[in-house]
Parts: C-alpha cells; sequence; structure tokens
C-alpha cells in the first residue's frame, strides 16, 4: 500500500501526516517534531488521535535538516510496509508567478529561494526540510503547495499597494496567506451548498492567525492579509492592520530596531497583547477579567468590520463561512460576528449556531452562514496524489 507524506515545517516545528495514497486520501498518522533549536521532542498520533509515540530528542545540532530525518526514521518504523510515494509541502510563499500546486525540480526550489526575503520567518524551514528529503531521498517525488496560491485570481487593483510604482515593481504587493485552507474549504463548500458556492461568499479563517477571504464563484477576489501574514485581522498575537505611522513613531521616540518591530507586531500583540493575559480564545472565554473581555470584543470588532469591506469587494454578500479553531468551535464568536452582521442581512439560527451544525443561519436569514471544519494537510495531500498521479517518473 502506497502512502503520501504532508510535511508543514514552522520556525520551530515540523507537523507532519501520512495518507493512504488515494483519490479522497485516508489519514493513517500525525506527528510533529516541535522544540527545534531548544529541547526538541517528537510526537506521533494514529488516525484517531490516540498518542501512540512519545520522545525526548538529543539537543546538540539538531536542527530542521536532523528533524527531517528524525522524522522520516519514526515514520518508517510505524508505517512499515506501506511506502512513501511522495512528500507534499505546505510552503508559505509561492511569490507572484506559482498559482497552484507543483512537483518540485531543483530549479523551482531556487527560485523559491528567491522567495526567502518575502517570508523570512517560515519559507527558509519550508526549502530546508525539502532539500533535506531531496538529499536523503533524491527519487521521491516532492511537491509545493502554497499559502498565496490561491489569492493569484485576485484583480490586480486587490494586490496592489498605493506605493511608488518602483517598489510594487520589486515585490511590495498584497501577496494573501492562508489559501490552502480556502481552497480546501471553498471546496466543502461547493459540496454541501453548491449554489451558494457559486455566489459570493466570504470565509472566515479564525485561528491563531486569522483572515478573511472573499471568494466568489470558488476564487479569491480579495483577502485581508497582504505583503506578510500580519496584515488585516487581529489574531492570536499579532496586531493585524495598523497605521504605519505607529510604526515610525515606535522608531523615533522609543528606539525600536527591525527586530523589536517584528516581536511587536507578530508576537506581542493581538489577543495576548490586549488582554494582557493569553493569545487562547478558550482561555480568554473563560476568565472574568474586564481586559479579557476588551480583547475579544476588539477581535470581533475587527472582523465585523473587514466583512464590511470584503462584502464591498464582492458587492454584496450571499454566504459566511467560518473556519479553524476559533471558527469551528467557539459558537459565541460566531453569534457576536453574526449579530454585527445583521446590516447584510445575516440572522443566526442560535441552536443550529450552539451545536456547530453545517448551516447556522435562521431559514428567513438573506446570507447564510456555514460552520466548515478546515484541513489543510488533507488538501495537500489531494493535491499532490492528483500531481503524482499527471508526473512524468523521476
Ligand atoms: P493555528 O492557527 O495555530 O492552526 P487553530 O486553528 O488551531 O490555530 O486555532 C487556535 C485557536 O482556536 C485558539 O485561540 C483556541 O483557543 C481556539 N479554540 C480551539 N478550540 C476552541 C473551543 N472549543 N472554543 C473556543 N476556542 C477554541
Amino acid at each position: 500500500m502506497s502512502s503520501i507524506a504532508v510535511l508543514n515545517a514552522g520556525s520551530s516545528s515540523i507537523k507532519f501526516a501520512v495518507f493512504q495514497s488515494a483519490a479522497e486520501p485516508l489519514l493513517l498518522l500525525k506527528g510533529q517534531i516541535e522544540g527545534i533549536g531548544a529541547t526538541p521532542r517528537a510526537k506521533l498520533s494514529d488516525a484517531k488521535g490516540n498518542v501512540v509515540l512519545q520522545e525526548e530528542l538529543p539537543r546538540e545540532g539538531f536542527d530542521h535538516a536532523a528533524a527531517t530525518q528524525t522524522m522520516m526514521r519514526i515514520g518508517a518504523r510505524w508505517l512499515d510496509g506501506k511506502d512513501i510515494v511522495a512528500a507534499g509541502h505546505r510552503v508559505v510563499h509561492g511569490g507572484a508567478e506559482y498559482s497552484a500546486p507543483l512537483l518540485l525540480t531543483d530549479q523551482i526550489i531556487d527560485r523559491l529561494a528567491a522567495f526567502v526575503p518575502l517570508a523570512p520567518l517560515h519559507q527558509p524551514h519550508n526549502l530546508a526540510v525539502i532539500r533535506a528529503i531531496r538529499s536523503a531521498y533524491p527519487q521521491l517525488p516532492q511537491t509545493a503547495c502554497f499559502d498565496t496560491a490561491f489569492h493569484r485570481s485576485q484583480p490586480p487593483i486587490a494586490q496592489t499597494f498605493a506605493i511608488p510604482r518602483k517598489f510594487s515593481d520589486d515585490g511590495l504587493r498584497r501577496y494573501g496567506f492562508h489559501g490552502i485552507s480556502y481552497e480546501y474549504v471553498a471546496g466543502r463548500l461547493r459540496a454541501v451548498a453548491p449554489a451558494v458556492a457559486e455566489g459570493r461568499v466570504v470565509i472566515a479563517h479564525l485561528g491563531n492567525g486569522a483572515s478573511l477571504c472573499a471568494v466568489r464563484n470558488g476564487r479569491s477576489v480579495a483577502s485581508t492579509m497582504g505583503f506578510t501574514a500580519a496584515d488585516g485581522l487581529m489574531m492570536g498575537t499579532r496586531c493585524g492592520s495598523i497605521d504605519p505611522g505607529v510604526l515610525v513613531h515606535l522608531m523615533d521616540q522609543y528606539g525600536f530596531g527591525a527586530r523589536e518591530l517584528e516581536d511587536f507586531i507578530y508576537r506581542r500583540s493581538g489577543l495576548l497583547g490586549v488582554s494582557g493575559i493569553s493569545s487562547d480564545m478558550r482561555t480568554l472565554r473563560a476568565s472574568r477579567d474586564p481586559a479579557a473581555k476588551e480583547a475579544i470584543a476588539l477581535f470581533i470588532y475587527r472582523i465585523v468590520r473587514e466583512i464590511g469591506s470584503m462584502a464591498a469587494a464582492l458587492g454584496g454578500l450571499d454566504a459566511l463561512v467560518f473556519t479553524a479553531g476559533i471558527g469551528e468551535n467557539d459558537a459565541a464568536t460566531r453569534a457576536e460576528v453574526a449579530a454585527g452582521c445583521g446590516w447584510l442581512g445575516l440572522t443566526l439560527d442560535d441552536p443550529a449556531n450552539q451545536r456547530g451544525e453545517t448551516l447556522i443561519s435562521a431559514p428567513q436569514s438573506r446570507v447564510g452562514a456555514f460552520v466548515i471544519p478546515t484541513n489543510e494537510e488533507l488538501e495537500i495531500a489531494k493535491r499532490t496524489a492528483e500531481i503524482i498521479r499527471g508526473a512524468p517518473a523521476t
């Protein structure tokens, strides 16, 4: 039996999943190596989520390449007999040119390295894992699915900043992210409500990272994330859209340099920064501290404001879809966002929302509301299976 490995490399972790290769891939194993650069450890779960292995790993020289080797060793031990026939990667940046998943070649890997300055926190780690696998298993086909690709269908005006043209020509433009998730959710919406999926839809990916995507007939027309994944909505620890003058002020008056600004934007802001308590929605919902309530209120306010902006880009709204950790699980967030969208014609069916059903809008609601769990690993496995079915043998 053949299987497909799906890899998602972050700055200090590599998440992986193994699927049985089929038109509708079936999850076999899920795991992660975290703490790379600090105290590395591996964890592996079966398809039902039962933990089957936990292992402390040696610290010395343990980088992304070593983590990749460890992952392949552990994976092989647990997969006995199930050959891995391809590895599919989540790659954060495909630049302006890559608008679909693809089979990686040495030339494409080099081209992707040119996008490192556009995503310095993610792209180098994605490439380190791809290269480690290429050197250990040169014959293994590897594919890349890009977080930016889904948004390449946006009209040029939606991708452009109002800055001097030279900088736009250098690549300073809105790329958009969370595209693998949006593609998956848009596909699921087509399956559960085909007529709605042809219309004007806003998908709200609300997790630690959070963004909105305006989708018309399954194609992205606008999104809240821009040049980086820091733009748009308030997130767990990211500030989202901010007056650029604030950043200049922080440099002038607080002596911030580039790394301090990065820390401020990506790690000290958002739900964590405003509440001073946690970046985790569950913790904030459980807290009686007024600062927790203020943080949640701002999170909701920003979503509602940006849904208005997405609806304007679409020329109206037929459906709102909630996905990711908060969108899938937090009925209160869905109810509060929907209350702010009453003016667009959205009314929830409260019991259906509390139960987290797929369709949560009331029968009389002009705008449909849905909860559709995302599954980025499955999307990558599907695309990888498609590519290797059509790919020339390496
Ligand atoms: P990531 O962007 O890291 O993939 P997730 O999509 O897993 O993040 O979302 C994480 C967020 O989802 C956290 O804020 C977490 O508190 C929230 N979350 C998960 N389960 C629930 C729940 N049952 N109720 C409320 N929030 C939840």
